[in-house]
């Protein structure tokens, strides 16, 4: 398929960065189209575990374009470091990577006042890398991007207006005293430099690789669940995750998207505060969470476990388009004598037959159980499909017909070919 979109279905961590890295080998370019360094994806290599945050996954495959879209926000430095440390891996990111000069970027004021209001009531639970607020500043267009840095004069002068709004709004952001344009542009001068050659029109480089018959990848971050639009608002990310976001954030049609692939998870887990009907009592999610390994790639937070939820998958299914899901991290349920799926919610005595836009909504929804039998056997050696055992199957084949979408594959282990083709 020409171009494909991969997305993950629930709250993030879904695996995705695994997925993207797998379907990287037939694509010609991987483009990232929202988020920020917020994103971990991780990545088996050589038994060796590779963190991107806003690298597109497909990176670790020489020579494939990776490039970075106009919905994306990012933090020049950061992306530097991240590159100069993919370089040193021998991988040869500098000349292969591109970014679009209308992707937004985080200064050091959007994380001076995010951790002011992150320390308040009403707290999102964010990592406090200021993305939420270089988002708001783009809404609020008044936003600096990449391209801006070619007028010094006037990035200085935008800068200072911004700082001066948000000394203001935010006096108790400390960290704001003694900030100016200039210091901000003076602070980023080498990587403004570095960036240049990188700038190039990611909307036209894609658009003219379909044209010629190329295939592109384009890669979400963060998850269905927490899009701002058709997340658990406001327990969300500060842009459209969602499959939709794509064209979006590369800057294409939709109809040039031919295939959208939802990653879920064999259970669920999530970050950040926000409801989460199907989370497992405490007790119960150590354990998934010591099997899974579920702390974030960028901050080592402990995620919130729970069992699958298939109201939320649906959802997922629906507001995607999915043509296909790929589960992952089916290994990590080997031990379960039980595995639990939420299969409808009940709200104040009432069947709720949808998943509910909205955290308020969302919030006393109960979950309404289903339970399987664990398969209690290991499936991480399993290549094939007959090779799982009975019982997972049945899992599997259930939630591919309670979802109406096909399973394309399934993986049963953090390396590239611990993967299960759907026969
Ligand atoms: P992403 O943000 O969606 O890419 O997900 P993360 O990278 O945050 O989390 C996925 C983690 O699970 C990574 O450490 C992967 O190496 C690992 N992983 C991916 N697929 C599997 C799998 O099938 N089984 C196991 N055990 N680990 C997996």
């Amino acid at each position: 398929m020409p171009c494909t979109v991969v997305v993950g279905a629930q709250w993030g961590d879904e695996g995705k960065g695994k997925i993207v890295d797998a379907l990287a080998a037939n694509a010609d370019i991987v483009a990232r189209y929202q988020g920020g360094p917020n994103a971990g994806h991780s990545v088996m290599r050589d038994g060796r575990t590779i963190v991107l945050h806003v690298v597109p996954s497909g990176v670790l495959h020489p020579g494939k374009r990776c490039l970075i879209g106009n919905g994306v926000v990012v933090n020049l430095a950061a992306l530097r470091d991240e590159v100069t440390r993919l370089d040193a891996l021998g991988l040869e990111v500098t000349h292969r990577i591109g970014i679009s000069p209308a992707a937004h970027l985080i200064l050091p004021y959007h994380r001076a006042v995010e951790a002011a209001a992150e320390s308040g009531p009403g707290a999102i639970g964010t990592t406090g890398r200021g993305i939420g607020f270089a988002y708001r500043d783009k809404a609020a267009r008044v936003g600096l991007r990449v391209g801006d840095l070619d007028d010094p004069q006037e990035f200085a002068a935008a800068a200072d207006r911004n700082l001066e709004r948000m000394r203001r709004e935010f006096p108790e952001a400390s960290e704001l005293v003694g900030m100016s344009g200039e210091l901000v542009l003076r602070e980023l001068a080498e990587c403004a430099e570095w960036v240049k050659p990188r700038v190039c029109d990611v909307s036209a480089d894609i658009a003219q690789a379909l044209s010629a018959g190329q295939r592109v990848l384009l890669e979400g971050a963060q998850g269905t669940l927490l899009d701002l639009d058709h997340g658990t608002y406001p327990y969300v990310t500060s842009s459209a995750a969602s499959a939709a976001g794509a064209p979006l954030g590369v800057g294409i049609g939709p109809r040039a998207v031919d295939r959208v692939i939802g990653v879920t998870k064999a259970y669920c887990t999530r970050v950040g505060n926000g409801p989460f009907p199907s989370e497992m009592p405490e007790a119960e999610a150590a354990r998934l969470r010591d099997a899974g390994e579920e702390y974030g790639a960028t901050t080592g937070r402990p995620r919130r476990c729970g069992w699958l939820d298939l109201v939320a998958l649906r959802y997922a299914a629906r507001v995607n388009g999915l043509d296909a899901l790929i589960v992952t991290k089916l290994d990590v349920l080997d031990d379960f004598d039980e595995i639990r799926v939420a299969v409808g919610y009940e709200r104040f005595g009432r069947r709720v037959e949808e998943f509910p836009s909205g955290a308020r909504a969302l919030a006393p929804c109960r979950p309404k159980w289903k339970t399987f039998r664990g398969w209690k056997s290991q499936t991480g050696a399993a290549r094939r499909w007959l090779d799982l055992p009975e019982r997972a199957r049945e899992y599997l084949e259930w939630i591919e017909r309670e979802c109406g979408v096909p399973i394309e594959s399934v993986s049963v282990g953090a390396e590239r070919e611990a993967a299960v083709a759907r026969a």
